[in-house]
């Protein structure tokens, strides 16, 4: 039987779509995933009354399509809500956690840089946008001054666990390289896009946003999603080997059958998706893989000998060369994740600068996760609980070249009729970033429409 769409990776991305397209009345998919279970990066651990994350720990609520999704599936009477405006985060800067505030004016109003640091920051009003592909690094350091840089690598090692000597400006940010560019500098930019969306009256409203999870953790989003689809929809422990185009369908094969389809959508992340791009794609994409930076989760639970400061975690950047790439107040942000009177820290380790602290043993990397931590937080006693939890995969480093290879991408989905190309790295990296782009390929397949990318990239804000 021909399907009209068939998905491949039943990660966020794919469940999404797939969620969306059986809102179409008659419309029938079937959802191809690898391993023997659902959920790809998304990983919730369960253990002695400690619930950790060994991937994504949440998303942040000011995403209108993530809202949509977490009301037509009943999820928003389950949330759980972590105000960035009571939940504040720290960089540890000199050996200390300095508290970072959340919005630009009070960073530049705080005594985190000095005044001659802030009066190069302003220069960026007479500099002219930086021409070709900068790092992240180039890029700040030209338009802004060295002063910003540690909370910068902060903010991408938070994000990408990523390194800003890598990282390119144009994959990170297309929206801020897009007001550069149309404005000549960045502040003056943003600061005629903050007029005009004050004069809305319903961004006047909005104030900082919200931390969301829920109580069994993020692994409950795609359970929820994956209840919609039946066994026939849904196939388990069938890797797709290849994909071929005929006609008006496409072929897909898996080890133990073959699948036609209309539509075929590749929600996976964007090395996986190249690997099966390779056997139709003309031209060939400009490069055969992009960089992954794998990162571990420590969790540690600790007894009411130890605390916590007020808040949501803490960042560093390189240039403290510490252990932990930073970690996480769980306990603090979703209370209910330990057992009565506990705190639960989750440290953030290895990352793009560290790939080798990844071959450590579980031992060792508690050990040394530890000793770093206690030097900056209250922890007098040995952790009570303690738990290496490893990704399968890596986090896709957008770096040299990945903007050609999204308009490769961009210009093969606009060539092959039917065929979509989302998921991990390819329009961001974060699950706001996955449901949006779900969306929209939802979208585009409902309307009988191809799919060209994002073209009008928004400029997203940044928080700590
Ligand atoms: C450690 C870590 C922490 C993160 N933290 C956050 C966070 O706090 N907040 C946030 O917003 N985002 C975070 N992210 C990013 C977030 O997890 C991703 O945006 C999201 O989960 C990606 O979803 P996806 O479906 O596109 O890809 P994936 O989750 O990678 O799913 C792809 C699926 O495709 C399957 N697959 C691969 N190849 C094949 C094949 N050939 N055939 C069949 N199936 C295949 C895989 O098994 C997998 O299930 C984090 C990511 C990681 C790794």
């Amino acid at each position: 039987m021909t399907q009209d769409t068939i998905i491949i990776g039943a990660g966020l991305s794919g469940l999404t779509v797939a969620w969306k397209l059986k809102q179409i009345s008659g419309h029938s998919v079937l959802l191809l995933e690898q391993s023997d279970r659902a959920g790809g990066a998304i990983s919730s651990h369960s253990e002695n009354d400690y619930l950790a994350e060994g991937g994504p720990h949440g998303f942040l609520d000011n995403c209108v399509e993530s809202q949509s999704l977490l009301a037509e599936t009943g999820l928003d009477r389950e949330v759980l809500k972590a105000p960035l405006s009571k939940f504040v985060r720290y960089v540890c800067m000199d050996k200390k956690l300095r508290l970072i505030p959340q919005s630009p004016p009070r960073i530049l109003a705080a005594p985190l840089i000095s005044l001659p640091a802030k009066l190069r920051v302003a220069a960026d009003l007479f500099k002219k946008p930086l021409p070709g592909e900068p790092t992240v690094r180039e890029w700040v350091e030209y338009r802004f001054g060295r002063a910003l840089l540690p909370y910068v690598d902060a903010v991408f090692t938070g994000t990408y666990a990523g390194d800003i000597d890598r990282l390119v400006i144009d994959g990170v940010m297309p929206g801020i390289r897009k007001v550069e560019k149309e404005h000549g500098s960045v502040l003056r930019g943003l600061i005629k896009k903050m007029r005009a969306s004050r004069k809305n009256a319903a961004e006047k409203k909005k104030g900082l946003p919200s931390m969301c999870s829920f109580p069994e953790g993020m692994t409950r989003l795609a359970e929820r999603l994956q209840e919609n689809l039946s066994s026939d929809e849904l196939h388990l422990h069938s890797p797709v080997l290849s994909i071929s185009r005929n006609d008006d369908s496409w072929t897909v094969a898996t080890k133990e059958a073959v699948y036609s389809s209309r539509n075929l959508v590749l929600a996976l992340p964007v090395n996986a998706a190249l690997g099966l791009l390779a056997d139709i794609a003309s031209p060939p994409p400009p490069q055969q893989a992009i960089p992954e930076a794998r990162i571990v989760t420590i969790a540690l639970g600790f007894g009411s000998e130890a605390s916590l400061p007020p808040g949501f975690g803490f960042l560093t950047p390189e240039r403290e060369k510490r252990f932990c790439l930073g970690a996480l107040f769980s306990s603090n942000m979703f209370p209910g994740r330990t057992p009565e009177g506990h705190i639960l820290l989750e440290a953030l380790v290895g990352g793009r600068r560290h790939p080798d602290r990844l071959e450590l043993d579980d031992a060792s990397l508690i050990r040394n996760a530890v000793e770093d931590l206690q030097q900056l937080l209250t922890l007098p006693a040995p952790p009570q609980y303690a738990r290496v939890l490893r990704p399968r995969g890596g986090i896709p480093q957008l770096e040299k070249g990945y903007p050609e290879l999204l308009s490769w991408r961009n210009a093969l989905m606009e060539a092959e009729k039917g065929l979509y190309v989302t998921g991990f790295g390819w329009d961001g990296i974060g699950l706001n970033d996955m449901i949006k782009t779900a969306c929209r390929v939802s979208d585009a397949i409902r309307d009988g429409q191809q799919d060209g990318g994002e073209r009008d990239s928004a400029v997203k804000k940044v928080y700590f």
